[in-house]
């Protein structure tokens, strides 16, 4: 940290307009402090509240005041896992009076501003900043490490993962205070967030019933705002004078070193180690008080040989080496192989597929697409530009049959139905796709400058002046493996080059990223809002092709049909002839053409074909509400038909 005695930040320039913005940008849904003022009655107010509030700030700012009222927090323990008894398995949530944290904001915008314009942060740093992520990090740290394999003769790295336990609650004020100065942070400004520390005040709150206020001593506020920011600012110079690659996203503190010589690289952690040891005594932080997990290593190598890598120290202990680490959520295994990462996301999506069956017969569709989109494809989302393996056949297919599997659980299809018309029939794009889209939408985002320039960095230069024919064409990097081929930087260059000028050029994110949504995402299939899980399963098996109609078991090779012929022993059982033909079911067949004559009595003039498409899935032709009526009239006539209620076996 560049430390300064100059103030160069000591006042607030409040903004009336800033301050409705922040009104009407608030979640109504959010729950309210313990004074009771709703965002539901601030947004109610809407412009009347600006003025005494901005009044209200004036008066703060002036005094470098932070009013009491606002450093009240109401806990809400929240389950974790494991047993209820036990205080170390709920997550402490802590909400804080609104008002106040429209103040927070806007002290919050000054002072980020602040720092990022004179460039106070540390660059490694990715934890709360804007155009930063935890993906953004992990592509960068993987990068090297592929960078290190792709070497010849290949590289190993070491890395070392630090566990500063619960180091938002130990920042010690008078120190943060020191840092802020340090900074060029003083007046008004200093003494506002001086006051906005000291004296805070919380209370549990369970079911109605509330504790004693209890004095906080320590750490930054939970459930604020300003407290991330102050946090960076108390953790930034943790890496000064560091040797190694040191990543930090908040406090989960990372170093890397690539083994050129197995004694000197040893020799760079260690002295690494020690210094962020100093670091953290100087500053009253503490590691996990299990010394056992204070500190993990993994040493990432593509060798065969066994390397000899002398031991790491950690405050006088041994740094564990283990296989793998999970970091950020991902769990980088020791050869970036990624096999522990997605075995982990197949567990977790088995899981939440077998909630969505059972939820099949009680949710209407489109509640259930909602469900496996936020529950179980965000977790295939995560981190996906990175684990993803475009040339590696047997791990795209592991993922797509997750995917496959909501599908089926969602509409209560048959496993065999083709992937691609129950893919169409939800409006799902597959998973590889959506990995290809999500990785060139990153890369765009890189190329932009709209992810921080150490990714910017990594991309070879353009030398559009140069070579005018291929200005849209980014160079590659050199790939000596297929393994450093597959990952993210090399393939997704590749797929840009391939896509053509008209969509590299995109002149705004949302234009470049429908253009490529149009070519993966199929237009879904409609059921008119219909609720009834039975009859829209049968209807959706129908239409995809594989249901008890002896055409589609046959062409499904299943043991006991040997043929596809109906059992009415006239033609093929297809869905024509079960809907307008097969004479065992000529009674519901009256119902069902005197309900769909009566909807259009032009429909008597269509063909076999074209008839069971409407009965199957409705025509652009009618209204939503007609569409509904005939699907209503097909469901009864399958019901009533009583020819899916045997065992499909
Ligand atoms: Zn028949």
């Amino acid at each position: 940290m560049p430390y300064t005695l100059e103030v160069l930040l000591d006042n607030i320039v409040l903004n009336e307009d800033d301050i409705l913005k922040y009104i009407r940008h608030l979640d109504p849904n959010k729950s309210h402090g313990f004074d009771g003022i709703s965002v539901r009655m601030l947004k109610l107010c809407d412009f009347s509240i600006v003025k005494p509030l901005s009044i209200i700030f004036k008066n703060c700012i002036n005094d470098g005041y932070f009013p009491l009222a606002w450093k009240k927090g109401n806990i809400t323990p929240i389950h974790k896992k494991d047993k209820k008894n036990l205080v170390e398995n709920y997550r402490p949530i802590s909400i804080l009076p609104i008002c106040g944290k429209i103040f927070e904001k806007i002290i919050f915008n000054t002072l980020y501003n602040f720092l990022e314009n004179n460039r106070l942060l540390d660059k490694n740093q990715s934890g709360f900043r804007s155009g930063d992520s935890c993906t953004n990090q992990l592509l960068s740290i993987t990068h090297n490490i592929f960078c290190s394999f792709n070497a010849n003769p290949s590289q190993e790295v070491r890395g070392v993962f630090l566990d500063i336990s619960k180091a938002f609650d130990k920042v010690w004020h008078d120190g943060l205070i020191f840092k802020l100065k340090c900074n060029g942070v003083g007046g008004n400004m200093l003494s506002l967030l001086s006051s906005f520390l000291h004296d805070r005040f919380q209370r549990v709150v369970l079911n109605g019933q509330s504790s004693n206020w209890v004095k906080i001593t320590a750490g930054v506020p939970q459930g604020s705002i300003l407290g991330p920011l102050l946090f960076l600012i108390y953790i930034n110079d943790i890496s000064n004078n560091l040797e190694s690659d040191v990543k930090l996203f908040a406090d989960d503190t990372s170093l890397f070193s690539p083994v050129f010589d197995a004694n000197l690289t040893a020799d760079i952690l260690n002295n690494d180690l020690v210094k962020i040891n100093q670091w953290a005594h100087q500053w009253k932080m503490s590691f996990n008080p299990n010394v056992s997990k204070q500190a993990h290593e993994v040493i990432f190598s593509k060798k065969r040989n066994y390397v000899n890598h002398p031991d790491l120290l950690f405050n006088d202990i041994n740094v564990k080496k283990v296989d793998c680490q999970k970091h950020l959520g991902l769990i980088l295994d020791n050869k970036l192989t990624f096999d522990n990462h997605i075995k982990m996301i197949i567990e977790k999506t088995s899981r939440g597929i077998n909630v969505l069956r059972k939820l099949r017969f009680h949710l209407p569709r489109p509640s259930l697409i909602t469900i496996y989109k936020s529950f179980i494809r965000s977790l295939l989302d995560y981190a996906d530009a990175i684990y993803d393996q475009p040339y590696n056949l047997s791990v795209t297919n592991r993922l797509e049959s997750i995917q496959y599997n909501a599908a089926l659980a969602i509409t209560g299809c048959i496993r065999g139905s083709s992937r691609e018309k129950l893919y169409n029939e939800l409006g799902f794009e597959s998973l590889q796709s959506r990995r290809w889209f999500r990785k060139l939408c990153i890369f765009y985002k890189i190329l932009h400058a709209k992810t921080p320039k150490y990714l910017y960095d990594i991309v070879p230069q353009h030398q559009q002046f140069f070579n005018f024919r291929n200005r849209n064409q980014v160079p590659n990097i050199f790939c000596r493996t297929e393994f450093f081929r597959n990952s993210f930087f090399p393939s997704v260059i590749n797929e840009w080059n391939k896509l053509g000028a008209h969509i590299t050029n995109s002149e705004t994110f949302s234009i470049f990223r429908s253009s490529l949504l149009k070519q993966i995402r199929p237009n879904s299939r409609n059921i008119f809002n219909i609720f009834d899980p039975l009859g829209i399963q049968l209807i959706t098996r129908l239409r995809i092709g594989l249901s008890h109609l002896r055409e589609h078991k046959f062409r499904h090779n299943f043991n006991d049909t040997l043929n596809p012929l109906c059992s009415c022993n006239l033609e093929v059982e297809s869905v024509s002839h079960f809907f307008l033909r097969c004479h065992f079911y000529d009674n519901e067949r009256l119902v069902l053409m005197n309900g769909i004559l009566n909807i259009d009595p032009n429909i008597h003039h269509l063909d076999d074909i074209s008839i069971s498409n409407l009965l199957l899935y409705g025509s652009t032709e009618y209204s939503n509400n007609i569409n509904k009526k005939i699907l209503e009239i097909s469901i009864n006539f399958i019901l009533t038909s009583k020819r899916f209620e045997e065992l499909l076996f």
